[in-house]
């Protein structure tokens, strides 16, 4: 038998475990609500982006069953060949109507999105200037397109500025921020940020997979929520966190789309989505519309449940969304508190790294519209008592 030539990854994951860094899977049963059952215990959920419980909400269920009838559940072929249905450019007409732009392209995920835009804008000639903080996707996607990568320490816009004056004028550049810093929880500088693309001639894009469904009118993102219309040349949303599916979207001029539906490669190379989760999407976008109800409980929680923990004491860093970390430092006490309130009935995953840096490891907590207020109290009592324990707070 010949020696198993993966074997080294053995030493991977032992390495991992040392660090407190081996995380297992937890294992939802049921439906992914805000008081939900994992690993046979029920947990207040304060881990899923489904930040307005639109996964499980009755309108867009009964829209993925009618569509599942009416079209069955595969599409057949990627976008550019055969797997191109009429929902498909209905959808991308209803969300270029919610963002305000020309057109709007959808992809498989904000990952696809992302990732598959930037190679496909950018050529190893040019420049990415991007936050520290930005999300992986837009990394990989730098990455793929071989461009130089400059990065600023996070919302530093004197550091920003430097990187972009020191560029040839005729350099092609692309200035990129997260809407919602998904591990901070924070709003990025987006009009310091569209002033700067503006001196300097460069692209601006926007990652608002945090922000969709969250900021702006109706949920529509920190382009609308910051009032800078017409000033960000690519926006990323995604579909699969507070839109409640799976999914994400590019959404800028009739040329970019164009450009992105001859080359983007998640779009030519992969399946176009499943007629449930395009019905279920559109769905969404009307409850969005009819149903502000739900942004407004969303909120009403956050300020509950932030002020509860900055009045506990927990360091909860920079966040102004309903993202709110708790920085504990070492990835092995974030480890230890996030079982610890697992075991009382609250579940905050912990984050370490290469998803932080490594002395700012934290639980990442998130609110839904849907938890209620007993939920958010039962939680915050069970941080108390597991913080205190642990000496993370006095
Ligand atoms: C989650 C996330 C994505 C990826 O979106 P998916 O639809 O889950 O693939 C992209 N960017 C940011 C900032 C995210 O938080």
């Amino acid at each position: 038998m010949r020696a198993d030539p993966l074997s080294f990854l053995n030493n991977e994951i032992a390495s991992l475990k040392e660090q407190g860094l081996y995380r297992k899977l937890r294992i939802l049963e049921g439906e992914p609500a805000a008081h939900a059952t994992f690993d046979h215990k029920s947990v207040v959920n304060l881990s899923s982006n489904n930040y307005l419980g639109l996964a499980t909400h009755p309108k867009l269920k009964q829209a993925a069953l009618d569509a599942v009838r009416t079209y069955g559940v595969g599409s057949g072929a990627v976008r550019s060949i055969s797997g191109t249905m009429e929902m498909h450019m209905e959808l991308e007409r209803r969300l270029a109507a919610f963002k305000h732009v020309e057109a709007v392209v959808v992809f498989q995920s904000g990952f696809a999105a992302n990732a598959g835009t930037v190679a496909a804008v950018l050529t190893k000639e040019d420049v990415v200037v991007s936050d520290e903080l930005n999300h992986a996707s837009i990394i990989d996607g730098c990455r793929l397109s071989r461009a130089a990568i400059k990065v600023f320490p996070h919302k530093d816009m004197a550091a920003a500025r430097k990187i972009l004056a020191e560029l040839p004028p005729a350099q092609r550049k692309l200035l990129i921020t997260d809407g919602v810093f998904s591990m901070e929880g924070d709003l990025g500088p987006v009009p310091d940020l569209c002033a700067l693309a503006e001196e300097f001639g460069a692209i601006m894009m926007v990652d608002d997979a945090h922000a969709s469904g969250v900021f702006g009118k109706n949920g529509s993102g920190t382009v609308d929520h910051f009032q800078c219309h017409g000033r960000v040349d690519i926006q990323v949303g995604t579909l699969s966190k507070a839109v409640g599916v799976l999914g994400g979207y590019v959404a800028g001029s009739r040329t970019l789309i164009d450009f992105l539906y001859h080359r983007a490669r998640p779009f030519l190379f992969s399946t176009s989505h499943p007629p449930a989760v395009t019905a279920a999407c559109l769905a969404a976008l009307d409850v969005l519309e009819t149903e502000p109800q739900w942004i407004e409980r969303l909120w009403e929680n956050t300020r509950f449940f932030k002020s509860g923990l900055e009045a506990l004491g927990f360091n909860t860093g920079l966040s102004e969304s309903p993202i709110t970390p708790v920085i504990v430092g070492q990835a092995a006490t974030a480890a230890k508190m996030s079982d610890a309130l697992f075991e009382r009935g609250v579940f905050a995953q912990s984050i370490g790294f290469p998803t932080v840096a490594r002395d700012k490891a934290r639980l990442r907590t998130i609110v839904a519209a849907t938890h209620t207020r007993e939920d958010l109290q039962y939680a915050l009592d069970m941080f108390a008592k597991v913080g205190r324990e642990l000496g993370v707070i006095q």
